[in-house]
C-alpha cells in the first residue's frame, strides 16, 4: 500500500471542481436548514472548504485512522502508563443505549439502575483500596491527586492546624504529583531516593515536621520496586502529624493482593484508564476516583451518588465540610461503567491474577535483556522496571535511538527519559495482557537492536527508518501547535 500518497491534509487533494455526492437531505417537518438558521447568522459566500473527490476522502481518514499506534494495533510497553488491553465487552456495555442516552439532569427515579452501578463501583473501589469510602468525580489521575490533596487541606483546616502547607514527593514521583501539590497552593519538598530505588526513610524523617500537610508515595514506585519499609514510613508521617498519600496509577500489581488503606495509606487515588481497563492516551477521557478513610469521608467532594435505607439511590450535594464540586456532574460516566465491566468481568477470584502475571511479564523481560541492557537497580521488579540505556555505550547509541528503532520494528516505545534517577532510563512496562509470544518478540528486537548498535550504529541512530512520519519536532509541536490548515504555497 502505497501509504504517503495519502497521508497529506485534506486541503492539500482539494482542485477545483472535485466532488463527491450524497443524496440530499431530505426536507422534514422542522424544515429545512436553511430556514433553521436564523438570516442574521448564514454566511453570505461558501465557506472555503477542500473540493475532492469521495474515494480520496475515504483513502485519506482510513490511512489516518491506521497511522496512530494503539493498544489494538500492536504491544505498548510504556512505564507508569500501564497501556493494556481493553476487552471490548467493557465497550458494548459502556455503550449500550441505557447508558450513552443517560441525561445527567433526569430525574433519579428514571436512573435507578445507573445509579446503583455507580454506587456498586464506590463500593467496590473501597474494597479494592481497603478505604472507608471513594467519590468517582474526578477525571484523571492528576485531578484526582488535586481534589486528594484538597482533601487533605480541608481536613488540616477543620483541625484549625495552618501552618501545613508543605508536600513531600521522592525524587522517583510521577510529574503530576508535584504538579498537583503546587496547584493546590502547597510548597513541593524533595525526599531522595536510595539506590534501590525505595524512600531513603532518614531524609524522610529529617523533613518531616509540624508544617508537612501530606507525604505522596507512589507503590510500588516508578522504578517497579515495592516500598517494604511503608509501615515504617506510615508510622512515621502519622507521628508526625502529616496524612499519608497514595498515587494508585501504579495498582495493577497489587489489584486483589493487597490495598493501601491495610498499608496505612489515607488518602488515594486510582487511574481507572490505567488499572481498570479503559482505553487511554493523547489525554482521552479517564477518570481518577479518590478514596479516603474513615474519618475523612466528609471532606470528599460534592455531588455523591447516596443509598437510602429503602434501596432507593439519589445524588446528593449536601455536606458542610465537603470541598464542594471539582467537576460538573458525576464524573466521566461511561468510563466508570467500563471501569465496573471489567471488575465484575474478572470477579474476585480471578482480579487477584492480574499483579502476578504483570510482574512475571516484566520479570521474564528483566532477565531476557539484562545481559545487553544496564539494569541499575537489580530485581526482582513489580510489573515494571528500568533499563539506563544499552550496556555497552561505546557506540553512542541513546534511549532515544532504541526508542525509535523499535516503531520501526512494530512495538511502541517504552517510557524514556523517566524516572529522572537514571541518564538513560528505559521504562518498560508490559502488563498481564500479553502472550508469551508477543513478550519474545519484543525481546527478540531489543537483541536485535543491541546487535545494530555494535555493527551499525550510524542507520540505527537516524531511525526510524520506516513511520509514516521521521522525526517531528515534538518542542516545536508542543509550543507552537498549527491546528488550522494555512495553504503556505500561495
Ligand atoms: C499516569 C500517572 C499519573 C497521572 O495520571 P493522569 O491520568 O495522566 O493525570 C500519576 N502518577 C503516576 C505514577 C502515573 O503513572
Amino acid at each position: 500500500m502505497n501509504r504517503t500518497l495519502y497521508n497529506h491534509l485534506i486541503f492539500e487533494y482539494s482542485r477545483k471542481g472535485r466532488r463527491g455526492f450524497t443524496l440530499p437531505r431530505r426536507d422534514d417537518a422542522a424544515g429545512s436548514i436553511e430556514a433553521a438558521i436564523p438570516a442574521a447568522t448564514r454566511r453570505e459566500a461558501s465557506p472555503e472548504l477542500p473540493e475532492v473527490d469521495e474515494p480520496t476522502v475515504v483513502r485519506h481518514y482510513t490511512n489516518m485512522s491506521t497511522n496512530n499506534f494503539g493498544v489494538d494495533t500492536g504491544f505498548y510497553p510504556l512505564g507508569s502508563c500501564t497501556m493494556k488491553y481493553n476487552p471490548k465487552i467493557n465497550e458494548a456495555l459502556a455503550s449500550t443505549s441505557a447508558v450513552a442516552n443517560l441525561h445527567p439532569a433526569q430525574p433519579f427515579f428514571t436512573a435507578q439502575g445507573a445509579l446503583a452501578a455507580y454506587w456498586q463501583l464506590q463500593r467496590l473501589l473501597s474494597e479494592i483500596g481497603g478505604m472507608a469510602e471513594f467519590t468517582l468525580n474526578p477525571y484523571a489521575g492528576a485531578h484526582g491527586e488535586l481534589t486528594g490533596l484538597m482533601v487533605i487541606r480541608a481536613y488540616h483546616a477543620d483541625r484549625g492546624d495552618s501552618a501545613r502547607t508543605k508536600v513531600i514527593v521522592p525524587d522517583s514521583a510521577h510529574g503530576t504529583n508535584p504538579a498537583s501539590a503546587a496547584v493546590a497552593g502547597l510548597e513541593v519538598v524533595e525526599v531522595h531516593s536510595r539506590p534501590d530505588g525505595t524512600v531513603d526513610l532518614d531524609d524522610l524523617k529529617d523533613k518531616l515536621d509540624e508544617t508537612v500537610a501530606a507525604v505522596m508515595l507512589t507503590n510500588p514506585n516508578t522504578t517497579g520496586m515495592f516500598e517494604r519499609n511503608i509501615p515504617e514510613i506510615a508510622e512515621t508521617v502519622h507521628a508526625a502529624g502529616a496524612l499519608l498519600y497514595y498515587d494508585g496509577a501504579n495498582l495493577n500489581p497489587m489489584l486483589g493482593i493487597a490495598r493501601p488503606g491495610d498499608m496505612g495509606f489515607d488518602v488515594m487515588h486510582i487511574n481507572l484508564h490505567k488499572t481498570f481497563s479503559t482505553p487511554h492516551g493523547g489525554g482521552g477521557p479517564g477518570a481518577g476516583p479518590v478514596g479516603v478513610r474513615h474519618g475523612l469521608e466528609s471532606y470528599l467532594p460534592t455531588p455523591r451518588v447516596v443509598r437510602d435505607n429503602n434501596g432507593y439511590y439519589t445524588v446528593s450535594e449536601q455536606s458542610n465540610s465537603s470541598l464542594g464540586r471539582i467537576s460538573s456532574w458525576l464524573g466521566n460516566y461511561t468510563v466508570l461503567r467500563r471501569a465496573l465491566a471489567y471488575i465484575l468481568s474478572l470477579g474476585k477470584e480471578n482480579i487477584v491474577n492480574v499483579g502476578p502475571l504483570a510482574t512475571l511479564s516484566a520479570n521474564y523481560i528483566m532477565h531476557s535483556l539484562c545481559d545487553l541492557y544496564e539494569l541499575p537497580i537489580p530485581g526482582p521488579c513489580k510489573h515494571e522496571f528500568v533499563f539506563d540505556g544499552l550496556k555497552d555505550k561505546s557506540s553512542g547509541v541513546t534511549t532515544l535511538n532504541i526508542a525509535k528503532r523499535l516503531l520501526d520494528k512494530g512495538f511502541h516505545a517504552p517510557t524514556i527519559y523517566f524516572p529522572l534517577l537514571f541518564h538513560e532510563s528505559l521504562m518498560i512496562e508490559p502488563t498481564e495482557t500479553e502472550s508469551r509470544d508477543t513478550l519474545d518478540a519484543f525481546i527478540l528486537a531489543m537483541r536485535q537492536i543491541a546487535e545494530e548498535a555494535k555493527n551499525n550504529p550510524d542507520e540505527l541512530k537516524q531511525a526510524p527508518h520506516h513511520t509514516p512520519m521521521a522525526k517531528p519536532d515534538e518542542t516545536e509541536a508542543a509550543m507552537h501547535p498549527r491546528l488550522t490548515w494555512k495553504d503556505l504555497t500561495s
